[in-house]
């Protein structure tokens, strides 16, 4: 199997609030993000950490002014862009507030840092104090920072990337598309949930000779007919007149929801009306009764 691709989520902490949404749509579609809060343990160290930017497949920055004025979120570009291929890894999302599209806005970007750097260089001359190595590092960053930040925005110019607004209206489409599908799963057929079962006959599961009824049709079909498709981390079957969705698998919740559908090792299959599983040539077959909360959401988890 496919090695998991990693992604780092680049933000500032000040937009964190857009950083949750897009953690929280890429997680609904089985996509797990790298980021700070979640993986920075108590007294590990935040520069060990944001090195570990380099290391990732790819990393989605939440370009921002916020972004672009702060020491810890450059400091991770200034990471990701010692890669030479970096162009490839990034996958930024802009913010209408960070203007990287106007040239003439870039110089304010550009005079901040290299103010910032000044700054700190005059109260270093002022200063005398013998152990001054912390200040030094942080003064070349700055440095580095000021250098590099023009070459940095040219770049996202060039990529023409979308904003926030339109990622959200193609549902992440551009991205996804870019990290590709070895991220994301495969549905998984009713045939291969029950494959997990032991026949007795050695009888091998087929979609194909599962029937079920759809409820709002009435349409009695194997689900072979009925169409499939993926979303987040539940496999849909949809009626084959495309009424509503007849069959849902998905992982187990947390705690287990009577009347809501089948456990069967790592699955639940939910089903709104009986499935009928044929499992011999001379009729044989097992009833899997439809559940009364197949479809339910539930309100509070
Ligand atoms: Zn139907």
């Amino acid at each position: 199997m496919e090695s998991k691709k990693t992604i780092f989520l680049s933000y500032c902490w000040k937009d964190e609030n857009i950083a949750n949404d897009i953690d929280d749509y890429m997680n609904s579609i089985g996509i797990k993000l790298i980021r700070d809060k979640r993986d920075v343990k108590y007294k590990d160290s935040f520069k060990v950490f944001m090195k570990s930017i380099k290391n990732t497949d790819f990393v989605i920055m939440i370009i921002s002014e916020n972004y672009l004025k702060s020491s810890n979120c450059m400091y991770e570009v200034l990471e990701t862009i010692k890669d030479d291929k970096y162009r490839d890894r990034i996958l930024p999302i802009v913010l209408e507030s960070s203007n990287v599209f106007m040239v003439k806005e870039w110089i304010n970007y550009i005079q901040y840092w290299e103010d910032k750097c000044n700054s700190l260089k005059n109260e270093l001359e002022s200063l005398n104090i013998t152990n001054l190595s912390g200040i030094i590092d942080e003064l070349k960053i700055l440095r580095e920072i000021a250098m590099n930040i023009g070459g940095f925005l040219s770049v996202l110019k060039d990529m023409n990337c979308l904003s926030l607004d339109e990622n959200k209206e193609n549902k992440y489409k551009d991205i996804l598309e870019v990290i590709g599908d070895g991220l994301l799963d495969k549905p998984v057929r009713v045939e291969e949930v029950l494959k997990t079962l032991a026949f007795e006959n050695g009888y091998v599961p087929n979609d194909k000779y599962i029937i079920t009824t759809c409820p709002t049709c009435g349409s009695e079909q194997n689900l072979m007919q009925a169409s499939i498709c993926k979303n987040g981390l539940e496999t849909i079957y949809e009626c084959k007149n495309g009424c509503q969705p007849i069959v849902v698998i998905g992982p187990p919740g947390t705690s287990s929801w009577e009347g809501r559908g089948y456990r069967i090792k790592e699955n639940v299959i939910r089903n709104t009306k009986d499935l009928l599983v044929k499992v011999a040539n001379d009729g044989k077959s097992i009833l899997i009764p439809g559940s009364p909360n197949a479809l339910a959401k539930r309100k509070h988890i």
